[in-house]
């Protein structure tokens, strides 16, 4: 008789409110902790690589010190886990779910084929509040809009409480040969980021978290916008990678707001944030094929350009435009960018640029420690309009006023473009005026590029490409 259980870890990187590990570890069976590399999910950046790399490191050791330790594949999952099924003897598997096509589809080929074993898969869910399957409006359909959707998880449902960790995890003493050493299937270590600014691994979900209730919380509703202030909690790259999940968030916000004084509308503006991941993961549940195409089809025919040399200086941080070009840089940089310069940055390629979101999805995809198969197709889709209760096209950020009004004295542009550091406020989002202005420019670091395209003519040719599709 069997007495191995396989707990397949996907973006579920903790201990602690981990259903399937907990599962696991009250089965009284032996657990093998695996992870695998999976050719066919869509491949991670530089940035998330190492991000992984780091937490998989953390998580065997976490899990060493209970009794268990982390296994790593490389290849088809179904293929591993015969292979490990055969060499185990289990009979039972367990992961918790992910919601995208891809994974949807593999996990239920998975799921069949070892029933019809009689080898028992489980799921759990450990990532999000509210399945999405639950979530339906009066016709019986999924929500298209935030607001109405927020309302009735809120009034419906009520999210459970986190689960404990386990104390314990019994190990299987033997060892497989089919196992690969971490390293060998990660990208490489040298991803050109300031990475002492994060500590990826559980621990560093809950140190971030703690950091952000005493600093951030309190003013999260007030100063959200605005990228120079630490008001959000900079908890995505650990929320993607599950370090922490949505139930240990909501449920600590909720004791904090028992206890602590913090005021209604900041606590309910940082968990509806909270809501608005579950909307994207609930959006590409119900339409997997928004991960590539527009959600709304009347942008089918929308008249794309196609500018190599704009795309590259967009991704470069060199477009003229200082708040769009700290953005950039900051990704490039850090691998991460501020939410409200996510916006504006996606906007100017989507709509001063006329280029298609795709490649600036796929460009944040490949850059972004975050880079969630939810949160970055929905936000690509909402700036450009394609997308559910999305900003209409019309809608054009102007890049000058969105920098005058969210980096007033200019701190978070200066810090990532040094060739503006010392240049004079007034001009600081518009430096080409100090140069009709003939003012004496106080360049550093080289020049800084003039605009690679006008503002007011990139905001009427965008209008107008916009009325050719609602015609
Ligand atoms: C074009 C574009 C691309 C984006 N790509 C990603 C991505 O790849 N990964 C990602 O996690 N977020 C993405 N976002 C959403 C948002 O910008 C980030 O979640 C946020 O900036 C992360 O910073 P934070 O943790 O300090 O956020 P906070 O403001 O502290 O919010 C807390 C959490 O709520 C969630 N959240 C916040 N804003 C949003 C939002 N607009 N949509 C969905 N969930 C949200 C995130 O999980 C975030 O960590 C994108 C937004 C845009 C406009």
């Amino acid at each position: 008789m069997s007495n191995s259980i396989i707990y397949w870890f996907r973006q579920d990187l903790r201990l602690e409110d981990n259903p399937a590990l907990l599962h696991a570890a009250q089965s009284g069976k032996s657990v093998i902790p695996i992870f695998i590399f999976d050719p066919d999910e869509r491949s991670i950046g530089m940035a998330a690589s190492w991000w992984r790399k780091q937490s998989l490191s953390k998580l065997d050791a976490s899990l060493k010190k209970i009794g268990a330790s982390l296994s790593f594949y490389e290849g088809r999952p179904l293929e591993v886990l015969e292979n490990l099924t055969r060499f185990y003897s289990a009979d039972e598997i367990v992961w918790n779910r992910q919601y995208d096509g891809y994974c949807i589809s593999r996990d239920k080929e998975i799921k069949q084929i070892f029933s019809d074993k009689g080898i028992q898969c489980s799921s759990f869910n450990a990532s999000l509040l509210f399945e999405p399957w639950l979530i339906k409006n009066k016709s019986g359909s999924f929500f298209k809009v935030f607001t109405p959707f927020w309302r009735h998880c809120l009034s419906e449902y009520a999210p459970e409480s986190p689960f404990p960790r386990p104390t314990e995890v019994r190990g299987h003493p033997d060892k497989d040969p089919f196992q690969i050493q971490l390293p060998k299937a990660l990208l490489s270590d040298d991803a050109d980021l300031t990475s002492d600014e994060w500590t990826p691994g559980e621990a560093g979900a809950y140190q971030q978290f703690e950091k952000f209730i005493e600093e951030g919380l309190a003013i999260y509703a007030e100063f959200r916008d605005f990228p120079d202030r630490p008001a959000t909690s900079r908890l995505s790259p650990y929320l993607r990678w599950g370090e922490i999940g949505p139930r240990q968030i909501w449920s600590k916000i909720q004791f904090v707001k028992s206890h602590e004084s913090f005021s209604e509308k900041t606590i309910s503006k940082f968990l509806a944030e909270i809501g608005w991941r579950e909307f994207s993961y609930n959006l590409i549940f119900h339409v997997p094929e928004m991960v590539t195409q527009n959600l709304q089809p009347s942008f089918n025919d929308f008249p794309w350009e196609e500018n190599e040399k704009a795309l590259q200086q967009w991704k470069d941080g060199n477009t003229g435009y200082p708040l769009v070009d700290a953005g950039m840089r900051e990704l490039n940089r850090t691998g991460y960018m501020h939410n409200r310069v996510r916006m504006i940055t996606a906007s100017f390629l989507i709509k001063h640029l006329m280029i298609d979101w795709r490649a600036g999805e796929k460009y944040f995809w490949d850059r972004l420690l975050d880079a969630c198969p939810a949160n970055n197709i929905t936000g690509w889709q909402w700036v450009a309009g394609s997308g559910a209760d999305a900003a209409p096209f019309f809608r054009i950020f102007n890049p000058i006023i969105q920098g005058e009004k969210f980096d007033p004295k200019g701190a978070y542009t200066k810090r990532f473009i040094p060739e503006l550091a010392h240049f004079e406020q007034k001009y600081l989002f518009s430096p080409w005026k100090a140069k009709s202005d003939s003012v004496k420019l106080d360049f550093q670091e080289g020049e800084y590029p003039d605009p690679i395209v006008e503002h007011e003519y990139a905001r009427n040719r965008a209008l107008d490409a916009f009325q050719q599709i609602r015609r």
